[in-house]
């Protein structure tokens, strides 16, 4: 009697293939059309229900499979690869780079390392973000889930270089303890999880309150670090950030990066934002000084426009970098020959099995060109610039910080409102935009003053896009002023249930 051997493999390669080209002529009509659909739409209950169905025990042909994500997930995206997302801050995708990872899963090669085509990719790629950046041939990365991971790598060997002990045998225990790291208050959330993370606790962060502008201020960070020295703790590193999340604040790298010498301090930098200004011909001389950094955080799928994840740790010196995280046990040794002859690339990280992330970012850099993105990098800020100027034209509308790259930080205010009223109406118009899928911005509170902020990182923007959303917040601003001289109430949150 003969058993069939099981395998994940489809019974009909015909049927798979039918399949598969279906899947990509909708998803070339779904990116293409992406324009005429709304920014995003709330999900209706039967959609939310479906997926909380249990694990399916049996199977279903995989064409059941794809209508059911063609009907119940397709259509309600986050939003980000459409023309008018603005929120937080994120890259708008891009078809190639998702073809990219299609091809990684095909390949479904582990990336912790091994003598093979996609480790030299990995490589390239790394090799090609420090050409960016301008760090020399001898530095040393890795590619990461994001951002938040690559700013902890930097910071891991940081304080490891740091530690008056072994940090990797002893931990930081006792002397260790003592470390501090430096940054405004403008710091990415990300850093005090490392902080965290990295058993130096939120006291082991020193955020010092910004200046005006959003950036690290230069005296307070000396003081500081002279304060902390004379209590017998040990300053060990500055975070400087190109690009802050509130309002794209860029901190004086150059000063940074001298002061940090002359103090014996790590200089890392936050470029999840603004490090890959080096590629814009117009404006990289705002990340001058980011090269003579220690290590520094990029986010390629922010203004590389990669499908997400994809971030990217640099550190100038290999061997510290190395020292860090090098971690090969008995059953990883490297060979001559073969295919584990070949440095580990999980050696510079935390994860063992890593993705192939490198393809869509080497697919999208091979097909546009490294000059494009810095064009592309150039027209988000032509677009914020064009915002600002608008927003200073309207009387109803107020600009509440210096636009500086591509976030725009603004509200409605018809000047007779308190501050309270004002996070309601503002708030109530964001929700009322995402609502109508008209356009979606983020909100913050930029020197005590709420307001709406959009974050222009999108290759698919046009300026006509800006002029519709400049419309939209003057048409559902003074539309809720005139609810609220009618004593209506205006709840500034979705759906209030007090109004059912
Ligand atoms: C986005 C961002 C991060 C975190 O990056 P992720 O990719 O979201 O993990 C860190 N710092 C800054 C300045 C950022 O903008």
């Amino acid at each position: 009697m003969s058993v069939e051997a099981k395998t994940l493999d489809p019974d009909d390669w015909e049927d798979m293939r039918r399949l598969a080209h279906r899947i990509v002529d909708d998803a070339i009509d779904y990116t293409r059309d992406v324009r005429d659909r709304p920014v995003w739409q709330e999900m209706p209950d039967d959609v939310r229900r479906a997926f909380a169905a249990p694990l399916p025990r049996r199977g279903r042909a995989p064409s059941e499979v794809y209508e059911t994500l063609k009907t119940g997930m397709m259509p309600y995206p986050l939003g980000n690869i459409h023309p008018r997302f603005w929120m937080w801050y994120m890259g708008a995708s891009n078809f190639t780079g998702a073809l990219g990872d299609f091809l990684a899963a095909i390949l479904g090669s582990n990336l912790g390392g091994g003598n093979h085509s996609a480790a030299l990719i990995d490589r390239q790629v790394v090799d090609w973000m420090k050409e960016i950046v301008g760090y020399p041939a001898g530095a040393s990365g890795t590619l990461v889930s994001g951002g938040s991971v690559a700013n902890l790598i930097g910071l891991t060997v940081a304080r490891n270089v740091k530690s008056p002990g072994d940090a990797r045998a002893d931990g930081i225990c006792g002397d260790g303890g003592r470390l501090r790291f430096y940054g405004s208050d403008q710091l990415h959330s990300c850093h005090q999880i490392a902080l965290e993370s990295l058993g130096l606790g939120r006291a082991g962060l020193r955020k010092l309150p910004a200046r005006d502008d959003g950036t690290l201020d230069p005296g307070l960070l000396a003081e500081a670090v002279s304060h902390d020295r004379s209590h017998g703790l040990r300053p060990a590193c500055v975070i400087a950030t190109a690009g802050t999340v509130n309002a794209g604040a860029i901190d004086d790298l150059r000063a940074i990066g001298a002061f940090c010498r002359d103090e014996g301090l790590w200089f890392h930098v936050d470029g999840c934002i603004g490090g890959l200004l080096a590629l814009s011909p117009r404006h990289r001389s705002l990340v001058d000084g980011m090269s003579e950094a220690d290590s520094i955080a990029i986010d390629p799928h922010k203004w590389l426009h990669a499908p997400f994840e994809v971030g990217c740790a640099l550190v100038r010196d290999r061997a510290a970098h190395r020292a860090t995280f090098e971690k090969t046990p008995e059953y990883l040794q490297q060979k001559d020959r073969g295919i584990a002859a070949s440095e580990w690339l999980h050696d510079y990280g935390v994860q063992t099995s890593r993705g192939f992330r490198a393809l869509k970012v080497w697919m999208a850099l091979q097909e546009h060109g490294a000059d494009t993105f810095g064009a592309l990098i150039d027209q988000d800020i032509t677009h914020a610039t064009y915002l600002a100027d608008r927003v200073e034209a309207v009387s109803d509308l107020e600009l509440v910080a210096k636009r500086v790259i591509s976030i725009v930080c603004f509200r409605f205010n018809p000047g007779d409102l308190g501050e309270d009223a004002l996070r309601t109406l503002n708030t109530e118009i964001l929700l009322r935009m995402q609502e109508d899928g008209v356009a979606a911005v983020s909100d913050t509170v930029i020197n005590g003053r709420f307001c709406l902020r959009a974050a222009i990182n999108n290759h698919r923007t046009r300026k006509l896009d800006i002029d519709i959303l400049v419309d939209a917040v003057l048409t559902h601003g003074r539309a809720l002023v005139d609810e609220l001289s009618n004593g209506q109430e205006v709840s500034g949150s979705p759906s209030d249930a007090s109004a059912s």
